[in-house]
């Protein structure tokens, strides 16, 4: 699967009605988007929600192929799915991040689709693990399926954050380097889990020269029975593969900038991990504050700044990090540090 367009694949979280995915299905006609994905079997974390409609939805995606051309793309999670995705025709199956955990699982669907011709994507598995995802990926070439591709729909955490999932990036990164040529797929909806945000996730995507996006995609998003917050219209879809830039482009300069461009996204993303981690050391200055303040220790503690610097130091030198450098970077946290428990203190 070598592309020079990204490919689109978009569709409703769950098939819910047949009205719902002809329509669908006809909006999307109208866009870039070539597969139409919709759950049949949805896998959710608490029972009593919406759980797909089963079976009886492949025939209305069997339909929408028919009508429109689009290619169909479902979720599979047990051997059982696969044998009914494949009697109706379904183009691409996925392996949903919930079945991913689960080599039992994976290894069953695996078996399922021993030989297959078919696309294959597999999604990331919930929880921040590389080579949990990687294993997934060898049970399927290992299962001789060649056509493979992986889906990053970011990684849930405790902490509640500005995503719905954590994307991570670092992660589809590390994945990419280790295989350049797997096709990887971003998954914004999953990751957003609300719609003000997706564009800039495929930008993001698209700068680290991802293969394709997959957005979950409604005509009436807000009426949807599942993932309503996430889902975008055909029309706001189409303005957004008009907006984005995509960087997938031949020749020398070309390449020279999709390069620079694709590293400068990679110190982009480890920017703002820093950041992040920085708001999040002085969130935890605070705490401390507060907790000196209730005791009435004084803010500066000399012997615990010199051991700190002293334990940098040390693991900026197996960084290659020079001990000026550490130096001025832990004397200017320091300093905020201080500032901020300055602060808690006087208040
Ligand atoms: C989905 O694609 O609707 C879905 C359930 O995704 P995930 O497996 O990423 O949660
Ligand atoms: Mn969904």
């Amino acid at each position: 699967m070598e592309l020079a367009h990204p490919i689109v694949i978009a569709g409703p979280c769950s098939a819910e009605t047949e009205e719902q995915v002809l329509k669908t299905a006809r909006q999307l006609k109208e866009t870039d988007t070539t597969v139409m994905r919709a759950g049949i079997w949805k896998p959710r974390t608490r029972p009593g929600n919406f759980e797909g409609v089963g079976a009886l939805g492949l025939k209305w995606l069997q339909k929408a192929k028919q009508e429109t051309g689009l290619m169909t793309a479902t979720e599979v999670a047990n051997a059982n799915h696969v044998d009914l995705a494949l009697k109706h025709d379904v183009d691409i199956l996925w392996v949903g991040a919930r079945t991913t955990v689960s080599p039992f699982i994976v290894q069953e669907i695996a078996d399922a689709l021993k030989g297959t011709e078919k696309i294959v994507l597999i999604k990331n598995p919930v929880n921040p693990d590389l080579a949990l995802w990687l294993g997934a990926v060898e049970r399927f070439y290992e299962s001789d399926v060649k056509n493979l591709g992986v889906i990053h729909r970011g990684f849930s955490t405790y902490e509640k954050t500005r995503y719905r999932n954590n994307p991570e990036w670092q992660i589809p990164i590390d994945l990419q380097n280790k295989f350049p040529d797997l096709p990887l797929i971003l998954d914004p909806s999953h990751i957003a889990g609300r719609r003000d945000i997706i564009f800039d996730l495929c930008q993001t995507a698209l700068d680290l020269n991802y293969d394709g996006l997959m957005v979950e995609t409604h005509f009436d998003p807000d009426s949807a029975w599942s993932d309503a917050a996430q889902q975008i219209t055909p029309a706001t879809l189409k303005q957004m593969t008009i907006d984005l830039r995509i960087r997938k482009q031949e020749g020398d300069a070309v390449e020279f900038r999709n390069k620079l461009n694709t590293l400068r996204t990679k110190i982009d993303v480890l920017d703002h991990q820093l950041i992040e981690s920085l708001g999040k050391r002085m969130k935890i200055a605070d705490s401390i504050g507060t907790l000196k303040k209730k005791n009435n220790v004084a803010i500066l503690q000399t012997k615990r700044w010199n051991e700190v610097l002293g334990k940098m130091i040390l693991e900026g030198e197996e960084n290659q990090l020079s001990e000026e450098f550490i130096l001025k970077i832990f004397k200017a946290i320091h300093q905020e540090s201080i500032n901020h428990q300055k602060k808690v203190i006087n208040d």
